[in-house]
């Protein structure tokens, strides 16, 4: 099981945090404002999926550069059309004369409509960018999806899938070690034929795979920033398959379906039709406009008609 929540309250800058489990290592969907998150916190995250770049889903990648200015990891940034040219912008805008030393990397992957374009920026040049081999990062074997949204500008959509995970069984009269990694393994690839040595005897592969279980991949779908007519959400459907959890904008209600459409943003009631078209399990709102704070219960409300699974995390103050 993976952990994610909402950096920011509902109404202001979205930001989704995701703990990976047994890893000490974060991804961000999109990049708000996360003075909300600790140096710890902030150093942990690896990965940063952008839907699009404006300036309340972009504008934390100072904070989070900031924080890791003198580590050795990389810090991996994925985007729509743009956002490379827009990274080197970014990283254009300050001096670096005195972290020359410095190993930290950014590297930027752009989805052009065709392909992921790379291009990665080392601190110890001062950031200018440098053309990398196309391609996604090897994201921990999870699996990533993505769509292209209707916002008038480069937005996408983003659904990940944790790979399989097993549980050890703990009546296995077996003693733990090496072969549960080996069996594991053999698991994922499909591959039970022959033995592994266990505690001095060969033992079946068939017969072992009872002691260890394995749990279902889980699937989480990130779609913000977007109209959600029928054709977008078909879009959505066909490009995700059927998704457990979904977190999706209801920046509007159906009562301002005109505003939802002028401004390109998705109302609850879509929001609600995507997670029963995406056979969710559930439905988190989020990214609610401004001109309804202090409304959300009606989102929700409203939501709820339709899909009943539907949540708010209101846990977060709305003071800020
Ligand atoms: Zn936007």
């Amino acid at each position: 099981m993976f952990h994610c929540r909402l950096v920011n309250p509902v109404h202001h800058d979205p930001a989704l945090l995701l703990s990976l489990p047994q890893l000490a290592q974060r991804w961000l969907l999109d990049c708000g404002d996360l003075h909300a998150l600790s140096l710890h916190e902030l150093l942990q995250i690896d990965t940063v999926f952008v839907s699009h770049a404006h300036i309340d889903h972009w504008i934390g990648l100072d904070a989070l550069m900031r924080a890791q200015l003198f580590g050795d990891r990389p810090l991996r940034v994925l985007g729509p059309k743009g956002i490379l040219d827009m990274l080197a912008g970014r990283l254009a805008g300050y001096a670096w004369n005195l972290v020359s030393r410095s190993q930290f990397v950014v590297e930027g992957y752009e989805w052009t409509g065709t392909v992921w374009k790379s291009r990665h920026f080392p601190c110890s040049h001062r950031f200018v960018g440098r053309e990398a081999a196309s391609g996604l990062p090897a994201l921990e074997n999870w699996s990533l999806r993505w769509v292209e949204l209707e916002h008038g500008v480069p937005c996408l959509g983003y659904r990940l899938e944790s790979p399989i995970s097993f549980r050890f069984r703990e009546e296995c009269p077996y003693p733990p070690g090496p072969w549960i990694a080996t069996l594991k393994a053999r698991m994922v690839a499909g591959t039970l034929e022959g033995t592994l040595l266990v505690a001095g005897e060969e033992r079946p592969l068939s017969e072992l795979r009872q002691w260890v279980r394995a749990l279902p991949p889980e699937q989480l779908a990130y779609v913000t920033d977007t109209r959600l007519d029928p054709g977008t959400r078909a879009r959505i459907v066909e490009a995700f398959g059927p998704t457990r959890v979904l977190w999706c904008e209801a920046a509007f209600l159906e009562s301002q379906r005109a505003l939802a459409e002028s401004k390109l943003h998705s109302t609850a009631t879509e929001a609600a039709l995507l997670a029963c078209e995406l056979e969710c399990e559930r439905l988190q709102l989020f990214h609610l406009s401004r001109r309804t704070q202090g409304q959300a219960d009606q989102h929700l409300r409203e939501a709820r008609q339709i899909f009943q699974e539907t949540y708010i995390d209101q846990h977060l103050s709305e003071k800020r």
